[in-house]
């Protein structure tokens, strides 16, 4: 039932973890797939390897943390095949640092994070909304975490705000341009089996089992299957929706 054939999908951050998951995913299923990197560019060209090579996938660099980065990696997407019909905004990273931290290590950590997270998916979004209008309408689906809705520990507070303000934005771009045929749907995440969680994972391993009803953590796989779904427009209507994926560990 998934057809995602003809579509071109851009997949920030698609050179490991989730976002690797989805270009396998969304490849399976028909799409021709941008495979964004930043610093991992063999992962990602094997990838377009695996997925099928140059006819179906094509990797394309850019480091999200520099101002301006998203926009620019945007236009350059669009000029692979004239098009982009969904934006995936998966890229994303999550250092820690507590309020005990030096300043310097406070300001830093929070200005990054909030720069990859935030402000280039705001970029990306925007960029994909004006080119959406031309087109008579488009898809974005953002990554955003549990810990928008539910908090984080006290060394990711800033990762837990990055990803509330995602939600915000998902929900405004949803709001806004829905008459504009533009569709915008935020994933919610608990643990994700990738290296961004390894080794938090290594280390609570007994806690996170007695925390997650599930028993597990969630595997990449289906969060990749739910951005198919909603790459489909199979439920167009569920536009400005969050989807959650955490084993009941945080049921809203
Ligand atoms: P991951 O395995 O660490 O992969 C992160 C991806 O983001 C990589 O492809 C990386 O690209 C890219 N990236 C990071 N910083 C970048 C930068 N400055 N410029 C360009 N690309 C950059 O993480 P993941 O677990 O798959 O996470 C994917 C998304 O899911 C993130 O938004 C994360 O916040 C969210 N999430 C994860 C979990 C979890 O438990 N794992 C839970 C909830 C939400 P390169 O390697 O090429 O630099």
């Amino acid at each position: 039932m998934l057809d995602l054939t003809g579509k071109v999908v851009l997949v920030t951050g698609g050179s490991r973890g989730i976002g690797a998951a989805t270009v396998r995913t969304l490849a399976a299923v028909g799409a021709s797939v941008i495979v964004h990197y930043g610093r991992s560019e063999q992962q990602a060209r094997s990838l377009v390897e695996e997925v099928g090579g140059e006819e179906r996938a094509a990797a394309l660099g850019a480091d999200l943390a520099q101002p301006g980065a998203g926009a620019a990696l945007f236009r350059e997407a669009v000029a692979w095949r004239g098009r982009v019909d969904v934006l995936v905004n998966n890229a994303g990273i999550a250092p820690t640092v507590t309020v005990d931290d030096p300043d310097e290590a406070w300001a830093d950590t929070w200005a990054q994070t909030l720069q990859v997270n935030l402000v280039a998916v705001a970029d990306l979004c925007r960029e994909a909304v004006r080119h959406f209008r031309t087109r008579g309408g488009g898809t974005i689906i953002n990554v955003a975490s549990r810990a928008a809705f539910r908090g984080d520990n006290p060394d990711a507070m800033h990762y837990a705000a990055s990803k509330g303000g995602v939600i915000a934005l998902t929900r405004s771009i949803a709001r806004g341009y829905a008459r504009e045929g533009i569709l915008a749907y935020a994933v919610a995440p608990g643990w994700v089996r990738t290296d961004m969680a390894e080794g938090y994972l290594r280390e609570h391993a007994a806690d996170l089992a007695r925390d997650i009803p599930m028993g597990d953590v969630v595997p990449p796989e289906e969060v990749a299957h739910t951005i198919a779904f909603l790459a489909s427009e199979l439920a167009r209507h569920m536009t400005g929706a969050t989807l959650d994926l955490n084993g009941a560990s945080y049921v809203r």
